[in-house]
């Protein structure tokens, strides 16, 4: 549940309670003027009051129940060399956060952040290394896209929630940021272009399915087999695999999904043998799927990344599983921009501003999700 202990941010508001907020707060506003108001928070790139280009009574009633303005600071941006783009921001608490823009002949896609650092802790992720440091609010997971728009000056198309974070480990906010972000009073993203990418935190998945979310669901898979996926992703002891394929496999009959996309890391000596594409095999049954390969991304411990010839030799072993394999492409990964591969700045920025005696500012409306 989403609670304000202040008064709300304006993009902090899912679009479709925005009319009834009003209401509740006394301001008349007819539906005509309150989708304008929805396009001016989230279609315009506004990131103040002023911006919003409202009347000034107006404006000084929204004033007395809302808050509005950035509560992302802009802290670096890398270009690698394929163009993708890395984008660091720091929330007001003082925590780094990141998102990458990847562009290539059609779409331009937006790999977004839902929590500074993650609590599932995987071994093989640079962000699971950070601990949890703090959730996100819905508008600022959709502020660094009205930053990063107005600095590329392109319009994204699709929106991934692959960057810091278990973005289920975040529902609430992660949920209105969707919808917020999917509205077609604004600057809609389809919603089968918004996918939001879970390491398998089932109650969660349970939910999702339960309450028909529209948008894209990937499961982090990673390994068939549980001792294996234990090891390398902690929170499979809390929802083991039996559960996790079942809620899948509800997941796709209650969605209608002709398929359901599972992200398999390559990770030499720990899950390419024949031993886990057996146990896909079993595992798996009843169940429609892509698999997606991701070669693991240099992100510290004791892993090493495939070569091609290992992620050929397996996706090849794959064919007798008689599903669609694809092997993604980490955009930005020789410059550390790709999947799992956001946080080494965030653990130096952050430190900078403590070894400098740079203070915190002060959450600006503290909100729980
Ligand atoms: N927390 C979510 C989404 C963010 S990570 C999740 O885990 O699904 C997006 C994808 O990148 C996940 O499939 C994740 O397992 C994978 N990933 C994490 N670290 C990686 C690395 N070093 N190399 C390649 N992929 C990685
Ligand atoms: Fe968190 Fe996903 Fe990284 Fe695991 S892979 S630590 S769930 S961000």
């Amino acid at each position: 549940m989403v609670t304000f202990v202040d008064r709300p941010h304006l993009r902090d508001l899912p679009v479709s309670a925005l009319p009834d907020r009003l209401r509740a707060a006394g301001i008349a506003m007819p539906g005509p003027l309150a989708r304008q108001l929805t396009w001016r928070i989230h279609g315009t790139g506004a990131l103040d009051w002023d911006e919003l280009g409202l009347g000034r009574l107006r404006q000084t009633m929204l004033r007395a129940h809302f808050r509005f303005g950035a509560q992302l600071a802009p802290e670096s941006v890398r270009e690698a060399a394929d163009g993708t783009r890395k984008f660091a921001f720091r929330l007001a608490t003082g925590e780094v956060i990141e998102a990458v823009f990847i562009r290539n002949r059609s779409n331009r896609t937006l790999c977004l952040s839902s929590q500074a650092g993650c609590a599932m802790g995987c071994t093989f992720c640079a962000t699971g290394a950070l601990g949890l440091l703090r959730q996100m609010t819905p508008g600022e997971i959709t502020e660094a896209r009205v930053r990063i728009e107005a600095v590329t000056r392109e319009r994204v198309t699709d929106v991934v929630f692959m960057g810091m974070g278990e973005p289920l480990h975040n529902y609430d906010a992660v949920m209105i940021a969707c919808e917020n972000l999917n509205c077609t009073d604004a600057a809609p993203i389809s919603r089968k272009r918004l996918t939001v990418s879970t390491s398998g935190l089932t109650p969660a998945i349970r939910r999702f399915t339960d309450e028909s979310r529209p948008w894209r669901l990937h499961l982090s898979l990673h390994s068939a087999i549980q001792e294996v996926r234990e090891r390398i992703m902690p929170i499979a002891r809390l929802h083991p695999l039996p559960e996790l394929i079942e809620v899948m496999r509800a997941f796709q009959a209650r969605s209608g999904r002709k398929w359901v996309t599972l992200q398999y890391v390559t990770l030499p000596g720990v899950n390419m043998d024949d031993a886990h594409v057996d146990a896909l095999q079993r595992e798996l049954r009843g169940l429609r799927y892509i698999l997606n390969v991701i070669p693991w991304n240099e992100a510290g411990g004791a892993f090493r990344s495939p070569t091609w010839a290992e992620v050929k030799e397996f996706t090849t072993r794959l064919r007798r599983l008689k599903c669609p394999v694809k092997v993604r492409y980490s955009a930005g990964k020789r410059e550390g921009m790709g999947c799992g591969q956001l946080s080494a700045e965030t653990v130096a920025a952050t430190q900078d501003r403590s070894a400098a005696g740079g203070h915190m500012l002060a959450p600006p409306g503290v909100f729980t999700g």
